[in-house]
């Protein structure tokens, strides 16, 4: 008894991790469960199969008693719905990281306001067409702009170069990630032209989010962002980060839950990736295989989602990304940001791709995705059955 209580303290500090409440606990420890305990576990995964959401208590036994043996039986369930509605298809979308300005302060962040090690820039305009065109030409028909909360971005500044490159291409998608504005905000923005905008809820649990934000940032109002965008009717993503500290299994069961509730068309998922120059350095990232069972949980209970394989999954593993496309994943968003802007654009560290120009970026990914069974798509790649609300609708 003294001797494996002692193993665990040695385990737990060999690890560095919080002691009590685990994510994943079996996965961490590597051990393997009980014929029971397996055949209540894959029954649970064949019931989310077919009904596409469990309660709190089966989402909570799922998540305690996955195994990195039982995991492989939930990538194939996931993989079986993802190719019922998408194929072996999957997505490009160019990511262009138009800012690292910002004003908001969530403490995983590496571009918040109070890092100061990070060198700031911001694109034009007529910078931001200009990578947009260049991916038009490497046969992009999504540009997702993303970026800090940098108030230099007004409504008429993105307006006037939405309606430039809408009237340019007719053909394409403009997906916007640039955090919390007001209604009349998104709205402008969608009646100039956006169709999707990525907005993470990061964490379902108000707890979890009070822990990784400052007091003035707001739980309830990434919420109210959220539903206004649905309202408006642009394709909606949410999504969270795997592995924050202190995230506890209930705390995932929180972002299933709401993710069926919110009932998005895209889901971000991806490790957190500890950043040594915030205040939350010090701390475990999450993994790649915690993070791979939260994208197969998410095909399964959305299974029409657009759920990108994340850079984040590239940057724990080599093929982190490939075995998302494995585990459920549909979409890949390969960086047509300038070179010399990316490395600055520091989320987290150790980020992937920051050398390559956007042609290599274009390449090196169509390999992946040949190499692992599946197809690029190089159309729009809307929601399967979304039709955009006019603006009088
Ligand atoms: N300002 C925009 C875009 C933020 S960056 C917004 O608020 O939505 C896009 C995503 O990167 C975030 O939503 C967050 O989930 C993720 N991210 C930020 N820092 C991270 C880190 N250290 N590790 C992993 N993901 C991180």
């Amino acid at each position: 008894m003294l001797q494996s209580s002692f193993l665990m303290l040695w385990y737990s500090k060999l690890r560095g991790v919080r002691h009590m409440n685990y994510i994943f606990p079996k996965l961490k420890k590597n051990s393997s469960n009980t014929v029971t305990e397996q055949e209540k576990l894959h029954d649970l995964i064949n019931e989310l199969y077919e009904h596409e959401q469990l309660d709190r208590e089966d989402y909570l036994y799922v998540l305690n008693n996955m195994t990195e043996e039982d995991s492989s039986y939930l990538f194939s369930r996931a993989f079986e719905k993802k190719e019922f509605y998408y194929g072996n298809k999957v997505y490009l979308r160019g990511l262009i990281e138009i800012s690292n300005y910002c004003k908001m302060g969530c403490k995983y962040c590496g571009i918040n306001y109070k890092v100061d090690t990070v060198e700031r820039y911001r694109l034009t305009k007529d910078e931001i067409i200009h990578c947009c065109e260049e991916g038009y030409h490497l046969g992009y028909r999504t540009f997702v702009l993303q970026g800090g909360e940098d108030s230099f971005y007004t409504d008429d500044y993105l307006v006037e170069m939405l309606h430039s490159l809408k009237l340019k291409h007719k053909d394409i998608r403009i997906t916007l990630s640039l955090g919390e504005r007001s209604k009349e905000s998104y709205q402008k923005l969608y009646d100039a032209g956006a169709d999707r905008y990525l907005l993470r809820h990061e964490t379902a649990s108000r707890r979890l989010y009070n822990h990784l934000h400052p007091s003035f940032m707001s739980f309830d109002n990434r919420r109210v962002c959220l539903n206004n965008l649905k309202e408006i009717g642009y394709q909606v993503g949410g999504g969270m980060m795997i592995g924050s500290p202190t995230q506890t299994n209930e705390d995932l069961v929180e972002d299933l839950l709401y993710l069926k509730e919110l009932n998005p068309h895209m889901v971000g998922v991806g490790p957190y990736l500890c950043h040594s120059d915030t205040e939350l350095r010090g701390n475990d990232s999450g993994t790649l295989l915690e993070s791979l069972v939260m994208v197969a949980l998410v095909r399964l209970i959305l299974p029409k989602a657009l759920l990108p394989s994340t850079t984040a999954l590239g940057t724990l593993s080599a093929i982190g990304r490939e075995k998302a496309l494995k585990a459920g994943a549909n979409v890949m968003m390969p960086n047509i940001s300038p070179s010399e802007n990316r490395i600055k654009y520091e989320i987290y560290q150790n980020k992937i791709c920051t050398t390559d120009t956007s042609g290599q970026c274009r390449n090196c990914i169509e390999g992946r995705i040949i190499a692992f069974d599946h197809e690029i798509d190089l159309g729009v790649g809307d929601y399967v059955g979304f039709e955009r609300k006019n603006r009088h609708d």
